[in-house]
């Protein structure tokens, strides 16, 4: 792959049948989008649907729309959408608030639903990855803190120490699929059924899979789900997130924040909680309709697709892309961060290098568009949806440029946002 040029790329994107995706969304011409991984682009009919929303939903149904309109029961009308991307079944997920507060209701109800089985000795250790979005480590040293009945996170380094720590002590393993940094996958599978050998519950969060790379949540046995629609599923800037549980946990399924939108019969206004028996008990309150509504905007490019085709075009673009970065870059002190094995990739691909955050900051500002974390980590996701292979080209040749020539500013200071 190291001797493709320019053409060979555009050649590549003649015989994609995935190419016409591209036109189902606005990206401003010119640019090269590398990081759907952190903020999806914009469906092409995001803008109308928005527009359609508040002008005639809210502006003239008003109050009416959440009956004629169906705002409230979008939340599962599109997690009915989004299932079959995730390996879920019809009634099994909703779209709700966001990644972090759907962690805290699983992460809760996979705790209480240990606790009430092993209720004389209960395990109290919950395993992840130090290297975990930092949110989700949050969240857990944050239940733990407030359960105060002695939860201890084990924070394990690597993803090879996993197996060793998901012993008999341990209640819940929560991990996310795809590391967000390093584009690092797990073994869904495998890792559920090490932590179901030990009697033990597992979270996954799919922010950097849903959309990205296939996912069988059925097939796997995994027990609860969270995960984002503003990444690969291209739902808008804080667009809401989903919760998906197992229909075998359903019936016990409990969560602290029991709001009303949980409730069995949220419009009979009764003081007494009683929880819905269906996935609907996984929400809290009401919702942003405004924002979830463009949710269904990403999710409808996909009914044009499937995962499996996803995934080959994403593959064969982070191919290329190591590829060229590796001939075209060389002796430039760039390291691949990301699994060269294809089943431990993402649809990322990271590379440090000692002054990545400047560089980074100079492939901006000509027009192509990753990210960075630290320590010296640019990030390049890749979205089959709409990246051509002539845009990867084209990305290495700038960052190659860039590298010859030490065209960036290694004294930049970081925006609040890298
Ligand atoms: C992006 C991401 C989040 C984001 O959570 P928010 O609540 O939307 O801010 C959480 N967890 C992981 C693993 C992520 O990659």
């Amino acid at each position: 792959m190291g001797t493709l040029n320019r053409d060979d790329c555009l050649q590549l994107d003649q015989n994609d049948p995935l190419a016409t995706l591209r036109n189902e969304f606005s990206i401003p011409s010119g640019l090269i989008y590398l990081d759907g991984n952190s903020l999806g682009a914009q469906p092409r009919t995001a803008a109308t649907r928005a527009q359609e929303v508040v002008a005639q939903e809210w502006g003239e149904g008003l109050i009416r729309s959440w009956n004629t309109a169906g705002w409230f029961d979008l939340p599962l009308r599109l997690g009915d959408k989004l299932a079959p991307l995730i390996g879920a079944g019809a009634g099994e997920v909703v779209i709700s608030d966001s990644t972090s507060i759907n962690l805290f209701k699983a992460l809760a109800a996979a705790v209480h639903s240990q606790a009430t089985r092993q209720a004389t000795s209960p395990r109290r250790i919950i395993v992840t990855e130090a290297s975990n979005f930092p949110t989700d480590v949050y969240i857990a040293q944050g239940l733990s803190t407030w359960l105060d009945r002695g939860y201890q996170l084990r924070l394990v380094n690597t993803p090879d120490e996993l197996a060793a720590a998901i012993d008999d002590d341990v209640a819940v393993v929560m991990l996310t699929h795809v590391n967000y940094r390093t584009g690092h996958m797990l073994d869904m599978a495998g890792l559920t059924e090490l932590a179901h050998a030990n009697q033990a519950l597992v979270v996954w969060d799919l922010a950097h899979s849903a959309g990205a790379v296939p996912v069988d949540l059925t097939a796997a046995n995994a027990d609860y789900a969270v995960g984002c629609t503003y990444k690969y599923l291209n739902g808008g800037p804080g667009a809401p997130a989903f919760i998906w549980v197992a229909p075998r946990h359903l019936p016990a399924f409990r969560h602290p924040l029991s709001g009303w939108w949980s409730h069995a019969q949220p419009f009979a206004m009764l003081p007494e909680y009683q929880r819905h028996s269906g996935i609907r008990a996984a929400l809290c309150g009401t919702q942003p309709m405004v924002s979830m509504a463009l949710v269904e905007c990403g999710l409808d490019i996909f009914a044009q697709t499937d995962m499996a085709a996803l995934r080959r075009k994403s593959l064969a673009l982070t191919d290329l892309f190591i590829s060229l970065v590796e001939t075209m870059c060389v002796g430039h002190g760039l390291q691949l961060v990301t699994p060269r094995c294809h089943e431990q990739r993402g649809s990322q691909v990271s590379f440090s290098h000692p002054h990545g955050y400047a560089v980074m900051r100079a492939l901006i500002e000509q027009g192509v568009i990753g990210d960075y974390r630290d320590p010296g980590i640019m990030r390049f996701g890749f979205t089959p949806l709409y990246l051509r292979y002539v845009d990867v080209w084209d990305a290495v040749l700038a960052l190659k440029r860039i590298l010859d020539e030490s065209a960036y500013d290694a004294q930049v200071q970081p925006e609040a946002v890298t």
